[in-house]
């Protein structure tokens, strides 16, 4: 059986904790992986070694996939973030984030099963800050051509090759009638002239938060630039569960590293408790771009087996402390070892 060279990258935080319950269920699956451990954040930092090493960047390229806990950003000073850098350098431009209900998991709706797609590497995330003068401060948003086609046409041919119906952009438009103005320009042209068989929508993006809250089965797949797509991807957590519950793949045309929406969650960080299913959901999404684009079967065999045990594990009332219930991060791991067939 083909062994897949995936780099791992525990991240800090809880990103120790949650990666190492991932591995033990991956490898208790049988999952064909040799994994390749690198750092990234404050984990390289502690290390002696710069806060993205070369060494992670050339594996990540050597693997073609990396499957990455949560790393820390200093929050108003220190080093850029990470995750961003990480994103932008190995032009990982499409955040996929799949946000559904799990059965055994209370939520505030029933029936979401949303799609968000994420452009990651331009708009207020260039990291183009200035300071003017000593009392000015200006932060650009840049948007380009060739990124808001890009994600718009690979959007669109997701929706067709998953069968989803309707695509809505989340804007702002009105305001940013040029930068907004270019990403709607560029999702529309390639509505019309190459998927018209879409349904395709635009919504300002205040009104569309109010839509999600009120009802989110009205929308399908949602398209947004950089900075929406961070907003509205914990939003839509809060609809089916929380951030335990919604993993993320960063995907380029050849690269792909798989992270949980979440964060590294330093209020709870080395208690043993971190809710490890959204990494655990992201190896998931993983095991089947494997499947899918190396053509390998076994990988798509352990996904199964995986997702069937976190199903299970669900349905019988094991849950983590953020989901409503008791167990610790390794307890909620046996539940699902219990049920891996
Ligand atoms: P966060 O997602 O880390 O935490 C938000 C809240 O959700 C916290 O109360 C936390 O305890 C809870 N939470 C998150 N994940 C959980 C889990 N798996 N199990 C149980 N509870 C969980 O967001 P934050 O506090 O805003 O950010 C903390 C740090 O993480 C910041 O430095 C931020 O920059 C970084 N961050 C990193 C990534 C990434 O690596 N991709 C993503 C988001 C935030």
């Amino acid at each position: 059986m083909t062994q897949h060279e995936v780099v791992l990258i525990p991240g800090d935080g809880i990103g120790p904790e949650v990666t190492d319950a991932g591995l033990k269920i991956l490898e208790a699956a049988s999952a064909p992986l040799d994994f390749q451990v690198h750092l990234a954040g404050l984990a390289a930092l502690e290390d002696g070694e710069d806060v993205l090493p070369k060494s992670t960047i050339d594996a990540i390229q050597h693997c073609g996939v990396a499957l990455k806990g949560p790393c820390t950003t200093p929050v108003g000073e220190g080093f850029t973030s990470v995750n961003v850098r990480l994103r932008q350098q190995l032009n990982l431009f499409a955040a996929v984030r799949p946000v559904r209900n799990l059965e055994g998991v209370p939520s505030r709706f029933d029936g979401v099963d949303l799609i968000i797609i994420r452009e990651n590497t331009e708009g207020l995330y260039s990291g183009v800050e200035n300071q003017v003068t000593p009392d000015v401060v200006m932060s650009m948003k840049v948007a380009t051509e060739t990124a808001c086609d890009r994600i718009s046409r690979w959007s669109f041919q997701f929706a067709t090759r998953r069968q989803r119906k309707k695509i809505t952009v989340f804007h702002k438009a009105n305001i940013m009638k040029i930068t907004d103005g270019l990403f709607l320009r560029c999702a529309r042209d390639v509505h019309r002239n190459e998927y018209p068989n879409i349904e395709y929508e635009e919504v300002i993006i205040d009104a569309g938060c109010m839509k999600l809250v009120q009802d989110p089965s009205q929308f399908d797949v949602l398209l947004l630039e950089n900075l929406y797509g961070d907003v509205v991807s914990d939003l839509c957590a809060g609809l089916v569960g929380g951030l335990g519950v919604v993993p993320g793949a960063n995907l380029g045309h050849d690269l792909s590293v798989f992270e949980a929406v979440h964060g590294s969650a330093p209020d709870i960080a080395g208690q043993g408790v971190a809710n490890p299913l959204a990494l655990v959901m992201s190896s998931v999404m993983m095991l089947n771009h494997l499947a899918e684009t190396r053509d390998d079967p076994s990988c798509r065999d352990a996904a199964e087996v995986i997702k069937n045990g976190y199903d299970r594990a669900l349905a019988d009332g094991c849950r983590t402390r953020d989901l409503g219930g008791d167990l610790d991060t390794a307890g909620f791991v046996a539940a699902i070892l219990e049920r891996l067939e």
